[in-house]
């Protein structure tokens, strides 16, 4: 199943999908999420993740809209 092919929810251009990630000098990682009440793990330090985020972009207006996509599905 392809992540793509979604037309814009602004203007209804195509979009395609782009990777967000978040880095500094040390690591770099795609966005996830979390449950809004989520604490991080007293043992690891970190949050449970649920899911990462999927983007696509507009390349007529800008909008870039994100999809949730569940940890269960990533086959990982
Ligand atoms: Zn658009």
């Amino acid at each position: 199943m392809s992540e793509s092919n979604q037309d814009c929810i602004e203007c209804g251009a195509a979009t395609h999908p782009i990777l967000v990630v978040e880095q500094d000098h040390q690591h770099h990682d795609t966005l996830k999420y979390t449950a809004i009440d989520a604490q991080p793990s007293w043992f690891l330090g970190r949050y449970k993740v649920e899911g990462h985020l999927a983007a696509e972009l507009c390349e007529s207006c800008g909008r870039v809209t994100f999809r949730a996509v569940p940890q269960e599905q990533r086959g990982s």
